[in-house]
């Protein structure tokens, strides 16, 4: 498959408008600036799209939710609080490849009528933001931003916001309520951002990727591009593979491609030719799966199938030496202190969750922990007010289902 997002990122000047520009950039802009905002909409549908941050919500409905709504003035927010364990593709495009994102942004805030984006940073992306504040002025220079893009009479512009660096800010309605300034805790939904978001106006929220997306979309139109990947989920995708892999990094690859193949084609298989234990296929927060269940296209669709999700698509892999108590001990330990206290399954579910996993790992584990942990994380499955509450809980149970031999064996043999 053509690169379409990690283009040219070998190129030490990448992230440069002159190096952009010679390879095409920006020309999608001037095309999309051609065609109706409906029009773009409706090649977003056309080409199957679906919210790269983990929930996998086709993008062309979500902006026409927004369309549908009169009033402005409308925000664009590009999410790039990339902070699920595991996952730094969006990092990648953020440094090697800024004018693709901002090239995404103006056309899609061209098509839902904003005239206002915000990227809204990582805490801890100090280089991302460097990089992505100089391809900013410079798109300013070229009159790629400003009041009059391209001389067409559309005014767009960018502020950058840089999170104080907390997991729960990813989550749209809490990273909202801290782009006002204010506490960052997610909203009570409905209403959604895309009607009440913002300040109270209609408000889209995209990721990195996704938005990245976008001119490509524009350049070959929807239909092409809806030939890329898996049927329900098109286009290309950014895996990132972690852990004990002999090549770790972001491969970028159609949609759907194999888990086996992401391990053992493109990061080169198990480091030191050691055995697979286990996989999270898209971070922490996706349950676990066994070595021999790899056989999964990595889609947004096909992974619960397999009794997992897609999520971010951040693949972490385990081999025959890890403990998984111990990485459910260190997942929990995460979850436990990015809880932002809000909701009393999660606020009190995950401690406990975590005191009993603790007590396990250090040898002192009593019989029936096992069962009050299962107790206890389905207590909090679906009684959340936001994912992180069921991302913790899920973990844990997908460990249980597929590795409980190992916490029998360390509450036996402490
Ligand atoms: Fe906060 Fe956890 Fe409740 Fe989410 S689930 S609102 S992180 S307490």
């Amino acid at each position: 498959m053509e690169r379409v997002l990690l283009k040219n990122i070998e190129n030490p000047n990448s992230a440069d408008i002159n190096e952009y520009l010679k390879i095409g950039g920006y020309k999608s802009l001037s095309k999309a600036f051609a065609l109706q905002p409906k029009d773009i909409i409706e090649e977003i549908k056309k080409s199957g799209l679906r919210g790269r941050g983990g929930a996998g919500f086709p993008t062309g409905m979500k902006w026409s939710f927004a369309d549908a709504d009169p009033r402005s003035p409308k925000y664009l927010i590009c999410n790039a609080d990339e902070g699920e364990p595991g996952t730094f593709k969006d990092r990648i495009l953020l440094e090697r490849n800024p004018h693709l994102l901002i090239e995404g942004i103006v056309i899609s805030g061209y098509a839902l009528g904003a005239q206002e984006g915000f990227i809204y940073l990582r805490g801890e992306y100090p280089h991302a933001k460097d990089v992505l504040s100089r391809a900013i002025k410079q798109a300013y220079k070229n009159n790629y931003l400003g009041d009059n893009i391209l001389g067409k009479g559309v005014r767009f512009h960018i502020t950058v916001y840089q999170g104080a660096g907390a997991y729960i800010c990813g989550e749209e309605t809490a990273l909202i309520e801290s782009l006002e300034g204010k506490r960052g805790q997610p909203r009570s939904k409905p209403p959604f951002p895309v009607n009440v978001g913002a300040w109270g106006m209609p408000t889209i929220v995209n990721n990195v990727e996704t938005l990245s997306n976008v001119p490509y979309i524009i350049d070959v139109g929807g239909e092409v591009y809806s030939r890329i990947g898996s049927k329900d989920c098109p286009g290309p995708k950014l895996y990132c593979v972690s852990g004990c892999v002999e090549r770790p990094g972001v491969y970028e690859l159609p949609m759907g491609t194999s888990l086996r193949e992401i391990i053992y084609k493109h990061a080169g298989g198990i480091k030191g030719g050691r055995g697979l234990k286990a996989v999270f296929p898209g971070g922490i927060s996706t349950p676990v799966l066994p070595g021999d269940k790899i056989d999964c296209p990595m889609d947004f669709v096909s992974m619960p199938k397999f009794d997992s999700m897609l999520g971010s698509g951040a693949v972490i892999v385990m081999d025959e030496s890890v403990c998984m108590v111990k990485v459910a001990l260190r997942s929990l330990r995460f979850f436990e202190h990015e809880s932002c206290g809000k909701c009393v399954p999660c606020r009190e579910g995950v401690e406990w969750l975590r005191k009993i996993v603790e007590r396990i790992e250090y040898g002192k584990g009593r019989e029936g922990d096992i069962e009050l942990l299962s107790q206890v994380a389905e207590t909090i499955s679906g009684r959340t007010f936001c994912p992180l509450g069921d991302g913790a809980a899920c973990m844990v149970l997908a460990m249980i289902k597929h590795f409980r031999y190992e916490f029998e064996e360390h509450i036996k043999n402490r």
